[in-house]
């Protein structure tokens, strides 16, 4: 406890590491050995002892325009002076429509209605919510079944981790949603190991969901949920046309079809979305992290005209869709979303994601043959690389990796098992690549 007493310790490392409770990370061991971060600049963040560390993973998906960018900072603090908090029911502030129609500009086709939330979890769990009130407002209210995948990733909620296809994040939480199925996931290694971008092999895998549609029939199903890249589950890029064919299926049946950009939003695949990159348009876009480039908490989902328009029926003076969060549209996380968007725009950063693709995929194939090297994905600004686990246990190693990276090679990447996933900042320059490709490597043989 502190009281207005006591002093702030900006950089100092607390001596009691006992009450945080870190979310997705070994506690006991992170406490006896804790990889500290006190500050953040560009590439780069510093431990409260000064070592630079490089940023090969934007925060956790999030630090798109790199970290500590001035218009931002001064867009957020110009926000807290003038409108710290306005009511997001009932009430609007002017920042909030203007993110969202600069968010619907960035989409594809009539993408075109923004439903703000704060995290991707949230913006997960509302899209589900949406796809399941859009059916019953269309008088289908039977349509409740939703599709996800094994291996997705779609956030802590019970809705994201019902869809989700990750057993460890689900497993211990009891009963999931009912009504659930998953597709398989689109990764085989044995087919498509070291691919540079979208695998040739698997495209066939969107078939599954016909085999879903027979056995429940389509009038039963609401919405399927997919990352067009899966980022936590270890970066797979989806096979050729494996997009094309979903969306096709989903056309085919009334079935909603929902991308979850919550990693792949705002240039991480050298477009704005994914949906872009690959040509196709889901009916709902779920984002997050890098929309304020991870400065203040925001997510959303951005809705096909016909999604939104099938809401606004009923009387004028009742809600449309009963759903919505205190914190939705904050003004803190508006301000700081139109200063993001307006940096991604300036320095054409999207496309300068997509002009490195080459330069992180020569520089990670390049790592193949090191030691446990089982498979190495890349594909925008993403590269992954899966290492053998440790008779000691799945996980271990990629543990060690991570920990060797940050205390010897000052280099900050991301972990899933023992996948090593890198995604820099999209302000990287190429040398930076090299440094963080090298470090890598490094670790790579301190943990063989
Ligand atoms: N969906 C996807 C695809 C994600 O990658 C993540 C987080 O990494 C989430 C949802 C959950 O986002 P959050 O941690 O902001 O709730």
């Amino acid at each position: 406890m502190t009281d207005a007493a006591t002093p702030a310790r900006p950089a100092a490392v607390p001596n009691d590491l006992g009450a945080w409770w870190l979310p997705f990370t070994p506690n006991r061991a992170f406490k006896k050995n804790p990889r500290m971060l006190a500050r953040a600049k560009g590439m780069f963040y510093y431990t409260p002892e000064g070592h630079e560390i490089l940023d090969g993973s934007a925060g956790l998906w999030c630090c798109n325009a790199g970290h500590c960018r001035e218009p931002i900072v001064a867009a957020i603090a110009a926000q807290a002076a003038s409108l710290d908090f306005a009511p997001s029911f009932q009430f609007g502030h002017p920042m909030a429509f203007q993110l969202a129609t600069r968010i619907a500009d960035l989409a594809p086709a009539d993408l075109d209605h923004v439903f703000f939330v704060n995290s991707g979890s949230e913006s997960v769990d509302t899209a589900l919510k949406i796809a399941l009130a859009y059916h019953h407002a269309r008088g289908e209210a039977g349509r409740t079944r939703l599709i996800g995948r094994a291996r997705g990733y779609h956030g802590v909620g019970f809705g994201g981790i019902s869809v989700g296809g990750i057993s460890g994040n689900r497993k211990h939480f009891g009963p999931m949603l009912p009504g659930v199925d998953h597709l398989p996931t689109t990764y085989d290694r044995e087919k498509q190991a070291f691919s540079r971008g979208e695998p040739d092999w698997g495209g066939h895998l969107a078939d599954t969901l016909e085999d879903i549609v027979a056995l429940h029939d389509s009038s039963t199903i609401a919405a399927v949920i997919v990352e067009p890249m899966a980022g936590s589950t270890g970066v797979l890029a989806p096979p050729k046309n494996y997009l094309a064919r979903l969306r096709a299926i989903c056309d085919k049946y009334g079935i909603l079809l929902i991308f979850d950009e919550v990693i792949t939003g705002f240039g991480r695949l050298g477009a704005a979305f994914a949906a872009e990159r690959f040509g196709i348009v889901p009916d709902m876009i779920t984002f997050a992290k890098g929309v304020t480039s991870g400065t203040v908490p925001l997510g959303g989902v951005i809705v096909r005209e016909p999604v939104h328009a099938a809401f606004m029926k009923g009387p004028d003076h009742v809600a449309e869709f009963m759903h919505g969060y205190t914190y939705s549209a904050h003004p803190l996380a508006c301000a700081a979303g139109l200063a993001t968007l307006d940096l991604y725009a300036q320095e054409k950063l999207f496309a300068r994601a997509a002009q490195l693709e080459s330069t992180i995929a020569d520089a990670f194939h390049a790592l193949r043959g090191l030691p446990n090297v089982l498979d190495i994905r890349t594909i925008g600004l993403v590269a992954a690389i899966d290492l053998a686990p440790e008779a000691g246990g799945v996980g271990c190693r990629g543990l060690a990796a991570l920990d060797h990276a940050f205390h010897q090679q000052n280099l900050l990447f991301r972990i899933t098992g023992d996948t090593i996933a890198v995604s820099p900042p999209l302000i990287v320059s190429k040398e930076q690549i090299g440094a963080i490709a090298d470090k890598v490597a490094r670790a790579i043989r301190a943990v063989a």
